[in-house]
């Protein structure tokens, strides 16, 4: 049996995405920004997709840029916004993707902004009074909390950073990267000025997502060269994979609420399977379904004699999932995420992460050669 318990990392392409980008690629190959037929057939599409992707997330087609990936749009919205605005101070937090956090570092190292970490507890939860007391001691700040964390999937309370962000006139920028797709949001009521998705995390195309730019902020391009997204975004547009986006996202709102109770009942199931047969086993993160994010299980392992051969053998047995332990002192090997939130390194962790694609089939699979796997190595 292949097992794919790896969906935080990437998700598999859903068929009726792929068909709508074959039909793109077959037909459609004229450059968008080209005034003729061919190129106006382009444009059509993505203007489509773009009002699509707005209608869906309760706000204006002019508010959405599409970019190359959740990477790009992370990188824009934080360097734009804090150089544009002439930001000094920015507060994000140690469990943000790489994406977030070393251009958060890139622009400290250059002297741009100083960057305060808010604490967080043993669970991933952000401290929201060291929150405020980190916008009250600072001029305007840059605020960078993603709304659900990739590796232990902790929620964040994103209406409250909103309601303080608005308080203490804070940029905010949310990495919905996880979320999207997966949650509904309403970015007319959001108080977040940029918000991000990549399409390959909701069975959509790889090389592909976009940065919503709240109308209440304005930035310059990151990327300069031609007049694309309405001169935000230099570069001829992957015009089928947004299209796959597109598709990716309205088929994902359109059968969320199924998809969720499904993903979410699994999750249980298999909290409640290893409870059951893995003496001494914990959960990296929140586990409780209104705290954490439903596609994610970081499941932290009693100390085992070939810890680190565990993922290793869960590949031999035909499962794909990912880890990586809290980092050993003097050692920056190892999740950044687990080693903030102060995990035992001993303990092998493992992140299992589902879609609407898993079955309970799997997860019993699954449970079982951990099981075998715990107690050979025990
Ligand atoms: N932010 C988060 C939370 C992610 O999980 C990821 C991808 O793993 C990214 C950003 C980067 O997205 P992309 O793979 O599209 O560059």
């Amino acid at each position: 049996m292949r097992v794919y318990l790896d969906n935080a990392a990437t998700t598999p392409l859903d068929p009726e995405v792929m068909k709508e980008m074959c039909k793109v690629m077959e037909n459609t190959y004229g450059n968008p920004s080209s005034i003729h037929s061919h190129g106006r057939e382009a444009r059509t599409l993505i203007e489509r997709s773009r009002k699509t992707v707005a209608n869906l997330l309760g706000t204006s087609p002019s508010e959405i840029f599409f970019t190359s990936s959740g990477t790009e749009a992370d990188n824009t919205a934080i360097r734009c916004g804090i150089i544009d605005h002439g930001i000094k101070h920015a507060i994000s937090s140690r469990i943000e993707h790489h994406a977030v956090i070393h251009t958060l570092e890139a622009l400290e190292k250059a002297g741009v902004i100083k960057l305060s970490f808010v604490n967080l507890d043993k669970k991933g939860n952000i401290d929201y009074e060291h929150l405020e007391t980190l916008l009250k001691e600072n001029e305007r700040s840059f605020v960078s909390i993603m709304h659900a964390n990739n590796e232990i999937g902790t929620l964040s309370d994103i209406e409250r950073i909103g309601d303080l962000c608005e308080v203490y006139n804070a940029i905010y920028h949310c990495d919905t990267v996880q979320t999207m797709g997966h949650y509904k949001h309403d970015l007319s009521k959001l108080k977040a000025h940029f918000v991000v998705c990549s399409a390959h995390k909701l069975h959509g195309p790889k090389g592909v997502g976009f940065l919503h730019i709240n109308h209440r902020i304005k930035i310059k391009p990151f990327i300069y060269g031609g007049a694309q997204e309405r001169n935000m975004r230099g570069g001829t547009e992957n015009i089928y994979g947004i299209v796959g986006l597109a598709k990716s996202l309205e088929m994902a709102y359109a059968e969320m609420d199924e998809h969720k109770q499904h993903i979410q009942g699994l999750k249980t199931y298999m909290i409640n399977q290893l409870k059951e047969s893995i003496p001494g086993v914990e959960f990296n993160g929140e586990i409780d379904a209104d705290k954490s994010l439903y596609t994610v299980l970081n499941v932290s392992f009693p100390e085992m004699e070939m810890a680190d051969m565990l993922l290793f053998n869960l590949d031999i047995a035909g499962i794909s999932a990912s880890g990586g332990s809290a980092c050993s002192s003097g050692s920056d090997i190892g999740s950044h995420v687990l080693t903030a939130i102060g995990a035992s390194a001993s303990r092998p962790s493992v992140r299992f992460s589902f879609s609407k694609n898993t079955t309970k089939d799997e997860i019993d699979y699954t449970v079982s050669k951990i099981r075998e796997l715990c107690m050979v190595n025990a």
